[in-house]
């Protein structure tokens, strides 16, 4: 019976049919980088079960070319898929990146109209990912899987036209493992389209080029000229023999001197390997010979992975043991803080049988990922130091993630991140780090200054930053609403506190008091803060304004950036920061509201209520009733 594709396979079923892409030779690459998972698979249950009988050079990939009923056909002695594998594996888009590959098809169906160019977007993405399976109909009109799963009897092929959907039906095969048997398309108008993978040199090179770090002997029977028996030796017949060949040096990258590989080679298997469409932003080699010996081959990615920032993200380095797969994604190898580093660790020391509880207590494994957190660091300080372009770069991405596991565990890791964070300063105009700061301070500064708000514009025209940058004191600003957590988890750096400009008290040695201020023009104090009842927590005088009117500030207890994080986390919690209403006593506006209140009080009252929303306004907060303000503004007029 014909089975229908999943709506979602059949679009990209469609597009890969009717692939304009230019590099339609990826889909070998693609078949031959399935056949070699699935012999990792086996491998693994292999070299972990004797009783298979089976050693890690019995494994082979072998491609078959038959000219005559032009099939191109590539076999594996992998795990094998049985009926429901074949459906689901082969009927549903499955391959890893599938999710996103989606996602990235209909956002360029959205952003553009014109279907021409919408398509020309659709195969570039093609080209971004890996797309699986599916690039096999690139070339072929029709593909046929005979696969027979490890353990079981029967076989099964699946066979399909693209369009139209697939049959599953009973098949024969001696052993486990797959063949993906695909029939060539005759070509069109371009000479030589597909006619070429029916050719040894062409297959021989593709293999060289994509797939050539395959730690597994992919063969093909290639012509080899040999003397014709019983010729003359002084005037040799040539005949033409086939002979299996191996194409690839199997030997994995990370076990190749770095100098000996390109960086295109690098970059290549970091993006299929790693599902990423742009190179890696950096590269780290380390190879260990000692008490535990090993490769490791790590790579720092330029863009945060999908869904990185989610619960749904699990990191982790691949393990390998000589070259066999034992874990995708061992986590144990790398701190929760550098999790967005990818790559590959392969030791010889490691048992295969080590199971993921025993890898949280396994010497071995903590050895080299102690080993492995120094690499990264070292990669991140010499970025710090010497790129800071490049550290930006990073810093954009994962600066977050430091910033989160900074503050995690009560500050736990404090001591290891705190010299990657960076904060936007008000006197160098770019990201800086707390040792520059520090190294930058004025003699008689006491404290780091930092100022929170939504933005670095908002936070640049805070009322209360004014004196400082009068005074060419360097600020923080801090836009993330996780920052401001930071004073309160790190206490200090380098012996120095920090100081928020909005919630701080400070003294700038100008001999001028806010408690002697507050008691000067108590009534009037006293007066505001009756006319805004509790909205207000205190009503005080401040030596922080200069041209500015007002300002908020919270004193101790949680700050108005917590307040707003808190309630977009859980409006529920209704956690409130304090409400201290700061008045300029220098200010005309202050001193029109000291005469209103003798002369007209109702007037003043009103005064209150403007001076408070402004404040609200200013500190980023909501005002409780906006209408009811611009009505009492608007009777100024
Ligand atoms: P991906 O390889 O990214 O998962 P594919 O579309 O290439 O996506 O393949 C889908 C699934 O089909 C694979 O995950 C695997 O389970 C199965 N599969 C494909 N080729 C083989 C094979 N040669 N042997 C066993 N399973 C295979």
């Amino acid at each position: 019976m014909k089975k229908k594709f999943k709506a979602e396979s059949q679009r990209l079923l469609d597009l890969m049919i009717n692939s304009i892409y230019t590099h339609k030779e990826i889909f070998l690459r693609e078949i031959i980088s399935n056949a070699s998972d699935a012999i990792d698979k086996m491998c693994y249950l292999a070299l972990t079960d004797p009783s298979i009988g089976m050693s890690r050079k019995d494994f082979e990939i072998i491609l078959t070319l038959d000219k005559e009923n032009r099939t191109l056909t590539v076999s594996d002695n992998g795990i094998g898929m049985n009926e429901e594998d074949l459906e689901k594996n082969l009927g549903t888009i499955a391959f890893s990146g599938s999710k996103k590959f989606s996602e990235e098809i209909e956002k360029a169906d959205k952003e553009k109209a014109d279907t021409a160019a919408s398509l020309a977007d659709q195969v570039d993405i093609i080209g971004q990912f890996g797309v699986g399976f599916y690039s096999a109909f690139m070339v072929a009109d029709k593909v046929e899987v005979v696969s027979r799963k490890y353990g079981e009897d029967k076989a099964y092929r699946w066979i399909s036209e693209g369009a139209g959907g697939y049959t599953i039906e009973e098949a024969e095969r001696d052993s486990q493992g797959t063949d993906v048997i695909m029939h060539i398309r005759e070509d069109g108008e371009e000479k030589d389209e597909f006619s070429q993978y029916m050719r040894e040199y062409p297959i021989y090179k593709l293999v060289k080029k994509y797939s050539d770090y395959i730690r597994f002997p992919i063969k093909m029977l290639m012509p080899q000229p040999k003397i014709k028996e019983g010729s003359d030796p002084e005037n040799p017949e040539f005949e033409e023999v086939f002979e299996y060949e191996v194409f690839n040096s199997m030997v994995p990258l990370w076990q190749r001197k770095r100098a000996e590989v390109t960086r295109e080679e690098y970059e290549e298997f970091y993006k299929q390997t790693f599902q990423d469409e742009l190179p890696p932003l950096e590269t780290m080699t380390v190879s260990v010979e000692g008490m535990v010996s090993y490769d490791a081959l790590m790579f720092i990615p330029e863009q945060v992975p999908y869904k990185y920032y989610s619960d749904d993200f699990s990191g982790g380095l691949q393990l390998y043991s000589s070259g066999v797969l034992i874990m995708d994604k061992c986590k144990e190898l790398l701190p929760e803080y550098f999790n967005f580093v990818k790559g590959v660790v392969d030791s010889p020391d490691l048992s295969l049988n080590i199971s993921r509880e025993m890898l949280q207590h396994d010497r071995q494994v903590k050895l080299i990922s102690k080993n492995l957190e120094k690499k990264i660091r070292g990669k991140l300080e010499e970025l710090r130091d010497k790129d800071r372009e490049k550290y930006e770069k990073f810093y954009k991405s994962f600066g977050r993630q430091l910033k989160l596991c900074a503050l995690d565990d009560f500050g736990k890791y404090k001591e290891e991140l705190q010299d990657f964070l960076m904060f936007y300063s008000s006197t160098e105009n770019k990201l800086v780090t707390l040792a520059e700061y520090v190294d930058r301070m004025k003699e008689d500064q006491e404290y780091i200054y930092y100022a929170a708000g939504d933005s670095l514009d908002a936070v640049d025209k805070m009322p209360q930053t004014e004196i400082l940058k009068e005074r060419g004191i360097e600020i923080l600003y801090f836009t993330d609403n996780t920052d401001e957590f930071i004073p309160d988890m790190f206490r200090k750096y380098r012996e120095k506190s920090f100081m928020s400009v909005i919630d701080g008290d400070f003294d700038l040695g100008d001999g001028k008091n806010d408690e002697k201020m507050t008691e000067t023009f108590k009534d009037t104090f006293d007066f505001v803060k009756e006319a805004l009842g509790d909205k207000v927590d205190v009503v005080k005088a401040t030596t922080k304004l200069r041209t500015h009117p007002v300002c908020l500030s919270s004193g101790d207890g949680i700050t108005f950036e917590m307040e707003k994080y808190f309630t977009a986390v859980n409006p529920d919690l209704g956690m409130k920061a304090k409400r201290i209403l700061e008045l300029n006593v220098d200010h005309a506006a202050f001193l029109a509201l000291d005469r209103a209140r003798l002369d007209d009080p109702e007037r003043a009252k009103k005064m209150c209520e403007v001076l408070f929303n402004q404040a609200l306004l200013i500190a980023g907060l909501p005002i409780n009733d906006p209408s009811g303000y611009t009505d009492i503004v608007c009777s100024f007029f």
